[in-house]
């Protein structure tokens, strides 16, 4: 089989409820459980058929995909059969998503922290963020429903806290056709960049006054009662796109996932939910032979998944979710994550697995994540302040004992540094608002500095401004002469 052939296998896929345990055809597009209102796995039920090649014969296809010059293959569905395998190649989007690196930490950041850690850049991505994953998929399903149904238009919606909306409009407006675009915010609580991309992709954007879980409750209720797609991770097929994560990584490390660990930021919990899921695929079509550990990560000031698993006995563990504080990690702050179910269904198959400790969730501080962004990026990384976050978790796990330093800790940096600079800039000037509880590292502290002023500019012939210029430039950084 030649890697620029499209798949020929199908799959068959079900919508498969975590609350009532119905199930029902892809055929009709699903946001929540028509019966109970529970969130939605998709489950293949041909799954099985996968097996008659072994995992050396997929790791083979896999392999060789990552050379395809097929533009159906280049991204996620290169993992075609693991992903959404009733999807036909002119339904799939690519617009560049998945294949983000794992980048090594510099032996200097290594010697620092005591571990050796990796961080994999998801805000590689097109729209920065790992978002793009699961709306690729997402709008790939859109696209084969459209064809089938000959629709004429559709409206998706998002709530967001920055990073879907700018998935699901930067997707939308590439589609277009029948596709049209809102997005729905939290006034005031997304970066400036985050604003820019639905706005400059051109989708609808309505802001309402307060938190993500209000916008949430808004695009819920519009779901509920009107024809809309709803692009929230409560949609199956964006946890369908997110597992690409999983398999990538283990490509990257050859299909190897012994001795390492993944730490990710928990916000809605459908990144970590996708991952979870994406391992275990791999390993029951023993692609892999070892799960690696997962390690969630909240910050103390949204922190309802950890407070879960911080009570040991799990007959003892009950469910709330939490009122949120300030926290620099936007993206993931979130009171009552909507995957919740999905956690707690896949944790316990990785965990029969892979054994208590290959899933566990550790609460940082917002100086733990803000002083590990820094410092992650001042030796060489692009982490946002999630991948702060993940790098937080990572220390944490040291210090608990519960990672060994011969383990490998993989970061997930859900995001582009650049989306959040603000909160970068606020460390640096000393500016965080006090409910953020962070007091930067003054020592660490990076500000641009005017060599010249305007007025003394403004005095001298352009000769004497460069050579002045310059000398004052040498002066600064005690330059000698070659
Ligand atoms: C959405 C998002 C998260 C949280 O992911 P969940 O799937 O909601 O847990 C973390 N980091 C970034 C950058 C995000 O955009
Ligand atoms: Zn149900």
């Amino acid at each position: 089989m030649t890697a620029d052939l499209f798949p020929t296998y199908r799959g068959h896929m079900e919508y498969f409820c975590l609350g009532c345990g119905k199930r029902f055809p892809t055929d009709e597009l699903h946001y929540t459980c028509p019966e109970c209102g529970g969130v939605f796995l998709l489950d293949n039920l041909l799954f099985d058929d996968l097996k008659k090649r072994s995992g050396k014969q997929w790791r083979e296809i896999f392999d060789s995909r990552a050379a395809s010059k097929k533009t159906a293959l280049r991204g996620i569905f290169r993992f075609y059969e693991l992903m959404a395998p009733v999807l036909e190649e002119e339904d799939i989007v690519y617009l560049g998503e998945g294949n983000t690196p794992v980048i090594e930490s510099s032996p200097g950041l290594n010697q620092t922290t005591g571990m050796t850690t990796a961080y994999k850049n998801d805000g590689q991505n097109p729209s920065a963020s790992f978002k793009d994953r699961g709306m690729a998929c997402g709008f790939s399903y859109l696209r084969s429903l459209i064809r089938q149904n000959a629709w004429d238009q559709i409206l998706t919606v998002c709530a967001s806290t920055g990073d879907t909306s700018a998935a699901a409009a930067l997707y939308a407006s590439y589609v277009g056709g029948a596709i049209k675009s809102v997005v729905i915010l939290p006034h005031g609580k997304v970066t400036p960049a985050q604003l820019a991309q639905p706005l400059g992709s051109g989708a609808v954007v309505l802001e309402v006054p307060g938190v993500f879980d209000d916008c949430m409750k808004v695009v819920e209720h519009l779901a509920d009662n009107y024809r809309v797609a709803l692009l929230n991770s409560k949609n199956a097929w964006r946890i369908l796109g997110q597992e690409s994560y999983a398999f990538e990584c283990a490509q990257w490390f050859d299909w190897d996932m012994k001795n390492k660990c993944i730490f990710v930021p928990i916000g809605n919990a459908g990144n970590i939910t996708a991952i979870m899921a994406g391992f275990l695929k791999l390993y029951e079509l023993e692609i892999i032979a070892d799960l690696p550990r997962i390690f969630g990560v909240q910050s103390h000031h949204a922190d309802p998944v950890y407070r879960y698993y911080a009570v040991d006995d799990p007959k003892e563990r009950q469910y709330e979710p939490v009122t949120v504080a300030a926290s620099v990690a936007q993206a993931a702050m979130i009171g009552n994550p909507v995957s919740f179910p999905r956690v707690k269904y896949f944790a316990e198959k990785f965990e029969a697995i892979g054994g208590e400790d290959s899933f566990q969730v550790l609460q940082v501080t917002e100086q733990q994540i803000m002083d590990s962004m820094i410092q992650a990026n001042m030796h060489g990384h692009i982490a946002c302040t999630q991948g702060g976050e993940s790098f937080a978790g990572a220390k944490r796990a040291l210090e608990l004992g519960l990672v060994t330093p011969e383990e490998l800790c993989i970061l997930d940096s859900t995001a582009h540094q650049l989306k959040f600079v603000d909160f970068q800039n606020m460390y640096f000037d000393n500016s965080f608002p006090p409910e953020f509880e962070i007091t930067p590292d003054m020592t660490l502290a990076n500000t641009p500095e005017l060599v010249i002023s305007p007025e003394e500019k403004s005095a001298l012939s352009p000769e004497e401004y460069t050579r002045t210029t310059a000398n004052k430039v040498v002066a600064k950084l005690g330059l000698e002469k070659k």
